[in-house]
């Protein structure tokens, strides 16, 4: 069977045909199905949306109850039949909750990766490898400049400016979802075991990750604090806020921004942050190429990001590639620049 009588690229997002959904549907459709909980990806307004339990939670904290008319949820490795084709969900390693969707019609495997990465994240079941026929890749971080390296290491940064500044503040902008988790939980496995302070935006989210069993140590609201009480303390906050008047409550605050688009210097320089952190839930080039190269797939689609690079990789390697033209699809860490306005509740 061909690939595109499976799975074809619609002004809804990715369809499937034979198996009457799309696959995060930028706009309303009768059946969704959906890899992970951020709003590009997520969104509300769907007949039926089949999804993680923490994909769904997440949808139902930032949308309210009725955010889809039915819901169902799937386990990793579960497999469900959808019309003519067979659905079945693996860890994708981008954020709590997130899968990719591998849709199977007669023997033809097509892996939908949605976002995801294959570093380290202690919040969030590590990348499962799929052996498949197509594989559908982000191209996020798609240029070969881009390499990650260990987000261990940016947060010993962050602790040695901390111990380097004890009267500062230090305000760490991340995105909501996922990454702040992340840092939290990467500084506690660095040994930093006090109070971790959170912008209001963050609350509802990191205490729904913590329900789910994700340690991360005590945490307070930054909200009310004394200000010369934050003089040493460690925020984390949406990051805009970082270059707000909402940080002015803090102490001469030492602006961090934990990003993999701070291995860009002169991102960091516009945005104006004074401690770039080079931490992302995106796959790197290496990431990116190695994961292809090990599904074993002999045609990769590759959406929402630096296509060319990538495309042009697999090509050189023998491979069938081409762009797939989705649009809707905004990378949270681009859209959440210090200089980009805040939508995230
Ligand atoms: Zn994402």
């Amino acid at each position: 069977m061909r690939p595109q009588e499976i799975l074809l690229p619609a002004a809804a997002g990715l369809c499937c045909k034979p198996g009457g959904f799309h696959i995060d549907p930028v706009r309303p459709v009768e059946r969704a199905v959906i890899t992970h909980g951020h709003s590009d990806h997520a969104r509300a307004g769907h007949g039926a949306v089949l999804a993680t339990q923490e994909t769904l939670d997440m949808m139902r904290l930032r949308y309210g109850e009725n955010f889809a008319g039915s819901t169902q949820v799937i386990r990793y490795g579960e497999e469900i039949r959808l019309g003519d084709v067979r659905v079945k969900f693996h860890p994708a390693g981008h954020v709590l909750g997130s899968a990719q969707i591998a849709v199977t019609c007669k023997d033809t495997c097509i892996v939908a990766s949605g976002d995801y990465k294959d570093a380290l994240d202690p919040t969030c079941t590590p990348f499962e490898l799929v052996p498949c026929d197509v594989f559908i890749t982000e191209a996020t971080f798609g240029l070969p400049v881009f390499r990650h390296g260990d987000a261990a290491d940016e947060v010993k940064k962050l602790l040695a400016s901390v111990a380097l500044f004890p009267e500062r503040a230090h305000l760490v902008g991340a995105y909501s979802l996922g990454k702040a988790q992340r840092v939290i939980a990467l500084l506690r496995r660095a040994g930093y075991d006090a109070p971790i302070y959170l912008h209001g935006a963050m609350e509802k989210i990191t205490s729904y990750y913590q329900s789910r069993g994700i340690e991360l140590g005590e945490l307070r609201p930054a909200a009310g604090m004394k200000k010369a009480a934050l003089a040493g303390t460690i925020t984390l906050a949406p990051p805009s806020a970082t270059s707000d008047i909402w940080a002015r409550r803090f102490p001469d605050p030492v602006t961090a921004f934990a990003s993999g688009w701070m291995r860009v210097r002169a991102r960091a320089r516009q945005g104006g942050v004074e401690l770039p952190l080079v931490i992302s839930d995106h796959a790197d080039w290496d990431g990116l190429t190695t994961t292809i190269a090990a599904t074993g797939a002999g045609e990769i689609w590759v959406t929402h990001g630096q296509e060319d690079a990538l495309v042009h990789w697999c090509r050189s390697k023998g491979l069938k590639a081409q762009p797939l033209d989705l649009v809707g699809y905004g990378d949270e860490e681009e859209s959440e620049t210090p200089d980009a306005g805040e939508t995230e509740a």
